[in-house]
């Protein structure tokens, strides 16, 4: 049938109703005609045109037709207003131009394909030639021939799949993995997270997340390059699987971070040692094509319901711990608690009062003795850094040299360090050396030989004096800057010290290479060795053993009593620096204990190692046969605590220590004076990942909750019992301090 003259076209085309018309008439007499006709109905031919009106009206489909070159003869209304075309520009275009891309999957051949072998073809999915937001159809086309059997053109029609189209890719989406380390992506996580949490809400169990930062990723990818760091996250991916034994609980969010969910755990000893582990696991080195690459990790954790029921408070708040285990030196893992938002924005005063410390002289050295173990004579000192802000008091290098490292306030930091240090150590009597701690990013700037060089030449100080203590951060990769540092240093004839051994990646490899005087075992070794059934003195005799091997000094941190005097020097340990012998003190004591050239020190200190006791001064509550009291927590240990506010409570007495946050303590009084008792707990605490304790497991709002208004004075933030109230739930039994001031 030969095509239409244009005008025609465009004019039966104009109206919905001449265009639908049109298209019938010839629909229905080449039925007849077509390789496959469409079946046959009854009813008028007026009928079939109306309902075709309407079909077209309404948005659902369209009908189009093209001669035997490809022409467009027809085109439904709606897709004309859709490509902004006129029907007189339409008529005379290839069929093609109404679309600008075609999806095929390998098994479908192309749309061109197929019209040039005048195939019949169904729901060829092709994307309209439309400017503006995406447009998808899916369409079919029948050919039809004339009476003679000639091939006459093609008649088919459309429909919208759009939205259908963009659901599906959703679903897709969804469903898939990270691609680079086959873990679950962050939009799965979220929907699994989602979903566990609105089941356990219901069902009244507990759900804990895990986020995860690699510490110093930055730098190898930064260094060695993307595609390395690539490699190295897979690895971490790898590890983490090991690590936690489930795959499908880990997911990438993206970048370094890491998320794992944990179901039906609520136990925070549990926690802590699934977190320590995996923190020790991420920071064993990495072979990354050829290279060596030590990274860290830290770890925020938060437990539902206790932390957040939704997954948005939860995520927020294991986000906060997070932030917290970074900013107190990382390599750490941190529960959340109520409190920790406002050490966010503590720390962030800090930071910016630290800007300016050294220009209002808020700086101070303390030094610390160094002893020799057989002899008890000092042979130098460590100088360690002292912030004396003017509000807050002296602050510990713990707490701000991490953020001084954060913020490139860490070079003028350690120059002012190494130069007091130097002027004041000139001074010394005798042998005397001093060590000055040297942070790792300090000693990765390519001047750092020349400072040193300055130094010593300004305060003219022997460079044999000087030692320099360097942690095993500075191992990060094996770079040629590094060793070639070592090389200056040595050359300028300094001591070099390795710092906090065994805290980190230990290799016994750098130790090969790197020209060390002396190794620090750090204090955490010694702090259990005389624990028995403790390996750490086995791991200390194998310390002191390798460097009398490469011939190095050893120095034991942290010896605090007796008991691990006695340990270290068995362990031939060399050189001791500790409580036991003496805190760190300023320039002038040093001075006046040395003026006889040398400073021998008898050792003091208890004969064994207490379980750690915080002094404290915290205002908590006491719950005692239903009647809640207001107390002051004064120290705190694992197995016990000091409390104080209620009087003459028998020996024997059980109470229940509300520590906020839903922490409850079941306590027993083992002594007793006047308002203090001595307690013990049932179960031991735990450590809270950042020095401090907390309790192994939570009361739950959905317990509470439950046991309605008996249990209404229980706290569940952060503990503010109400002024002077402490009669709180049924009568006391015992008076109080404010039933005393009160007279
Ligand atoms: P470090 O180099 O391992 O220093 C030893 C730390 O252990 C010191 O803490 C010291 O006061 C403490 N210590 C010594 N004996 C005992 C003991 O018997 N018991 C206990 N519990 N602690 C003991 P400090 O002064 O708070 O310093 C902490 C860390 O801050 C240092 O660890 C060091 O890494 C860093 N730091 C200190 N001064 C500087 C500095 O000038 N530059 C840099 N980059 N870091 C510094
Ligand atoms: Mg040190
Ligand atoms: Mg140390």
């Amino acid at each position: 049938m030969p095509a239409k003259p244009a005008r025609e076209t465009s004019r039966s085309a104009t109206t919905p109703e001449g265009g639908a018309r049109r298209f019938l008439e010839r629909w229905t007499s080449s039925k007849a005609d077509m390789d496959v006709g469409g079946p046959d109905g009854f009813g008028s031919p007026e009928e079939a045109q109306s309902l075709l009106r309407n079909f077209e009206e309404s948005g659902r489909g369209w009908f189009w037709a093209t001669d035997v070159r490809g022409f467009l003869t027809y085109l439904s209304p709606p897709v004309l207003t859709l490509l902004k075309k006129e029907p007189s520009e339409i008529c005379s275009q290839p069929f093609l131009d109404l679309f600008s891309r075609v999806e095929n999957d390998a098994s479908q051949r192309t749309l061109p394909f197929i019209l040039t072998k005048q195939s019949k073809f169904d729901d060829l999915l092709l994307q309209a030639a439309a400017d503006g937001d995406e447009v998808w159809w899916s369409v079919s086309g029948r050919p039809f021939r004339d009476r003679a059997g000639n091939f006459a053109g093609y008649r088919g029609s459309g429909t919208d799949i759009t939205n259908m189209r963009r659901s599906a890719q959703d679903t897709s989406k969804l469903a898939t993995y990270d691609t680079l380390t086959g873990l679950l992506n962050r939009l799965n996580m979220s929907k699994l997270l989602d979903a566990t949490l609105s089941a356990f809400k219901v069902q009244t169990r507990a759900c804990a997340i895990m986020l995860i930062d690699l510490d110093r990723f930055k730098q190898v990818n930064e260094t060695l390059g993307h595609p390395a760091g690539d490699t190295l996250l897979k690895q971490v991916a790898e590890r983490l699987v090991k690590t936690v034994g489930d795959k499908e609980k880990i997911s990438r969010l993206g970048g370094d971070e890491f998320q794992i969910i944990l179901p039906d755990v609520e136990d925070r000893s549990a926690l802590g040692d699934l977190a320590d582990k995996i923190i020790r696991n991420l920071s064993q080195p990495y072979s990354v094509d050829g290279f060596r690459c030590i990274i860290g990790a830290s770890v925020g954790i938060a437990v539902s319901p206790f932390d957040g029921q939704g997954t948005e408070d939860l995520i927020r708040n294991a986000d906060l711990a997070l932030y917290a285990a970074k900013g107190s030196g990382r390599g750490r893992f941190r529960f959340y608690s109520s409190d920790l938002l406002q050490a966010a924005e503590e720390r962030r005063i800090l930071e910016s009062d630290l800007r300016d410390a050294l220009a209002n002289n808020e700086m101070e050295l303390a030094y610390q003795p160094i002893v020799d173990s057989k002899s008890n004579v000092v042979s130098g000192f460590e100088a360690l850094l002292r912030w004396n802000h003017p509000e807050r008091g002296l602050i510990s290098p713990s707490l701000f040299v991490p953020i001084a490292e954060e913020t490139d306030l860490i070079g003028a930091l350690g120059i002012w360090a190494l130069q007091r240090a130097c002027t004041e150590a000139v001074h010394w009597p005798g042998k005397l050396k001093v060590a000055v701690n040297v942070s790792p990013v300090q000693f990765a700037d390519g001047s750092f030989p020349k400072a040193i060089e300055n130094v010593l030449a300004t305060s003219g100080l022997p460079p044999a004096k000087l030692e320099l203590e360097i942690t095993e951060g500075v191992f990060l990769q094996d770079s040629a800057d590094t060793d070639s540092i070592f090389a200056a240093l040595k050359k300028i004839g300094v001591r070099l010290a390795l710092d906090d051994f065994g805290t980190g990646y230990s290799s016994l490899g750098y130790l090969k290479n790197a020209p060390f005087d002396k190794i620090k075992i750090d204090q955490s070794f010694v702090r259990g060795a005389t624990v028995p059934g403790s390996r750490n003195s086995a791991i200390i005799a194998a310390i002191v053993a390798l460097a009398e091997a490469l011939n190095m000094e050893t120095t034991a941190e942290g010896v605090e009593t007796i008991d691990q005097l006695s340990l270290t020097r068995d362990l031939r340990v060399s050189h001791v620096q500790g409580y036991v012998y003496s805190q760190p003190v300023d320039n002038e004591t040093l001075l006046a204990n040395c003026s006889d050239g040398d400073w021998t020190i008898e050792p003091t200190g208890p004969a064994v190692q207490r379980s750690d006791r915080y002094a404290m001064f915290r205002k908590i509550a006491a719950i005692h046969d239903n009647h809640c009291y207001d107390i002051v927590l004064r120290s705190l240990s694992a197995t016990g605590a000091l409390i104080d506010g209620i009087y003459d409570v028998p020996v024997g007495t059980k109470f229940v220590l509300d520590f906020g946050d839903g922490q409850l303590a079941v306590s027993t009084v083992v002594r007793s004076t006047g308002s203090q008792q001595g307690v013990e707990f049932e179960e031991r605490l735990v450590n809270d990942g950042n020095g401090g304790l907390c309790t192994n497991r939570r009361v739950s709002p959905h317990m509470i909750a439950a046991a309605g208004s008996s249990a209404a004075f229980l706290s569940l933030g952060a503990h503010s019992p109400s002024n002077g109230d402490s009669h709180r739930g049924a009568l006391p039994v015992f008076r109080t301090v404010n039933d005393w001031k009160a007279g």
